[in-house]
């Protein structure tokens, strides 16, 4: 099974601090792995002082549309607040394709309230520029999945299979990633696994994220990562 050539979608760098390649280098590496498209997706900024000044994300229409036979789209990790809101204040969304939403520690206290998880990943589906749900199998924040999940056919969000929760193998993950996995099956959800890269190196890695789904059988007409013609319907601007 070839792992590259094909679509990663959440990839930071040097910009959101905490990164370690130049957006350059991973358009580098995503073509030197063959990769069809590259998501550029830095971390909303907040003020522990992780991710992109805003300056750094308003200017993203600087990065050119193509490099060579890959494709880059223009996006955003944003943070989810725990009312199930986005601070949208300085944030350009008339540049950017589309916009990642997760729940990061720094912004949102990791937590036992499935209650309160399942509202807010529910109440953030409402923006229509959230286009993907990252990361939702992470410790501290578990939630009603199968709601979260029945909403996101409903609201035609996209789930996300994120390969670095996948690198220190950590059962527990795996277990809701499989879980996760059965009902997007279920509710007929595209799932896209992406690298959640922080170095060149990772772009394009879904090695861990792959073993999961083909353990689960998981039904590769439902992975935007192979089924092209449904990733361009959420992203027309590929063409
Ligand atoms: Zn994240
Ligand atoms: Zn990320």
């Amino acid at each position: 099974m070839n792992f590259y050539n094909t679509v990663d979608l959440h990839t930071h760098s040097v910009l959101s601090k905490h990164a370690y390649s130049s957006v350059t280098e991973n358009i580098d590496e995503a073509i030197k792995k063959g990769l069809m498209v590259l998501g550029i997706s830095e971390h909303q900024y907040d003020e522990v002082g992780v991710g992109a000044h805003y300056f750094g994300i308003s200017n993203i229409s600087v990065i050119p549309r193509a490099v060579n036979n890959l494709k880059i789209l223009r996006g955003v990790e944003l943070n989810i607040l725990p009312d199930g809101l986005i601070d949208t204040e300085r944030l350009p969304l008339n540049k950017l394709d589309y916009a990642i939403a997760s729940m990061h520690r720094y912004v949102y206290p990791a937590n036992n309230n499935v209650a309160l998880n399942t509202q807010a990943y529910i109440k953030v589906m409402d923006y229509p520029f959230v286009r993907i749900i990252g990361h939702m199998d992470r410790d501290g924040y578990p939630c009603d999945y199968n709601r979260v999940v029945a909403c996101a056919k409903e609201k035609g969000k996209i789930i996300e299979l994120n390969n670095s929760s996948l690198i220190h193998d950590n059962d527990r993950i795996k277990m809701r990633d499989f879980l996760i996995l059965k009902l997007c099956r279920e509710y007929n959800v595209p799932v896209i696994i992406n690298s959640d890269a922080h170095i060149r190196y990772d772009v394009g890695n879904y090695r861990q994220a792959f073993e999961i789904v083909e353990a689960a059988e998981f039904p590769l007409d439902l992975l935007l990562n192979y089924n092209h013609r449904a990733l361009r319907e959420y992203f027309p601007i590929l063409g």
